[in-house]
């Protein structure tokens, strides 16, 4: 889909591709009438510039390796890889994926087969259908050579500058998230609105073809536009609308293209997603709650809810969102949420940590006391009791 990040990679793939993927294209197959695609296995040749840019992404690839921001659970990865390789079949053993802890909503695909998958998407997305749409839009990117389209266009255009800001963002790479850079490069080298429909399209197909939702790629984009009109910083949503100029056109586009595929049927795989999550979710949540933008965040929590109203773990995370704010009235709103999620009789043990801290916040030293004491019981070997118990002392 392409926030920032994706188009990133669009612009690393750019800035060193030289006259060379003539040749590449030379080795591609057609797969349907009109529509060339990448053949699987394919490698550009070894004298080639194209070489050069896959070396350099070989760099890149070599550094995510190492990242503090790898996700590096078996079990999600295992998970991730199994939905690529069921969209992406023959071109399967050409991807590989790295999940990249970052909270925001985003996926990518450079021509070397590296995808990124940020960690923020991952939370937003309700079922495997929806997280399938996303991948399936950027392999759509893959499969169709994008990049080196978009590549050509500026060279054709003469634009050095934005080569050279381009090296130079790709040389100060090796952390995510540098938001400064992706805006400048995602401003630069967005995807064209033809290149995106097609994008769109064909991530349809794969996912229609793989047995999943069509109307999933419709929702997902549908809830991205919905979260960042109403409560993204200023400067996130310029990104969005750089990338992405006519978000409520792609979208109607999406929906009328799902209804033509009997778009309600199919597979949603919502229990296998949740549980294959599970094991990271709460420091997905954690993350979330980091960014400190708390009107999103709320917004992601409550659709979310609609999706799991017992999900003890979501309504914790909703009351976290009115403590961490502290604003008017959020005391009363934090407890409510906590009080929920207790009733779920799924909600985690932090749930009375939270509760603690709310209640001490208020002068209710007897209530704090009491959470302090069911949060022990649900949790004896709490790492933070000690600290906890001084809180209450004072
Ligand atoms: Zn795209």
């Amino acid at each position: 889909m392409s926030l920032t990040r994706r188009a990133f990679g669009a612009g690393i793939c750019g800035c060193v591709l030289a006259a060379l993927a003539r040749r590449g294209f030379a080795q591609a197959r057609p797969v349907e009438p009109g529509r060339t695609y990448i053949a699987p296995g394919y490698r550009p040749p070894a004298d080639s510039d194209e070489k050069g840019l896959w070396s350099l992404l070989d760099r890149v690839e070599r550094e995510r390796k190492t990242s503090r921001f790898l996700v590096r659970d078996v079990e999600l990865n295992a998970y991730v890889r199994e939905i690529v390789c069921r969209l992406a079949k023959d071109h399967c053993p050409d991807i590989r994926g790295y999940i990249l802890r970052t909270a925001q909503f985003n996926a990518s695909m450079a021509p070397n087969g590296m995808m990124e998958v940020w960690t923020g998407l991952l939370l937003r997305c309700n079922d495997e259908a929806q997280l399938a749409a996303i991948l399936g839009h950027e392999l759509g990117h893959y499969l169709r050579q994008h990049t080196l389209e978009r590549w050509r266009d500026a060279r054709n255009k003469s634009d050095f500058g934005a080569f050279l800001g381009l090296g130079l963002a790709v040389a100060g790479l090796g952390a995510v998230g540098q938001l400064a850079d992706l805006a400048l490069v995602a401003s630069m080298f967005a995807f064209s609105r033809d290149q995106e429909r097609e994008a769109d399209e064909i991530g349809l197909d794969l996912i229609t073809q793989a047995g999943y939702t069509p109307v999933a790629a419709a929702e997902v984009w549908e809830q991205f536009i919905a979260e960042y009109q109403a409560g993204t910083a200023e400067r996130s949503r310029q990104l969005l609308f750089a990338t992405h100029p006519e978000p409520e056109e792609r979208l109607v586009a999406l929906r009328e293209a799902a209804a033509k595929r009997d778009g309600a049927r199919g597979e949603r795989g919502r229990s296998r997603y949740l549980a294959k999550l599970a094991g990271v979710r709460a420091r997905l949540i954690a993350d979330e709650l980091a960014l400190r933008q708390y009107g999103r965040t709320e917004i992601v929590f409550d659709r979310l809810l609609a999706q799991s109203p017992d999900d003890g773990q979501l309504w914790h995370a909703k009351g976290e969102v009115y403590r961490l704010r502290a604003g008017d009235g959020d005391a009363a709103r934090a407890l409510k949420a906590y009080e929920t999620a207790l009733g779920t009789g799924n909600a985690p043990p932090e749930t009375w940590r939270s509760i603690m801290l709310v209640e001490l916040g208020a002068g209710a030293r007897d209530r704090a006391q009491a959470a302090f004491d069911a949060y022990l019981k649900q949790k004896p070997g709490a790492p933070d009791a000690d600290a906890l118990r001084m809180l209450l002392s004072q």
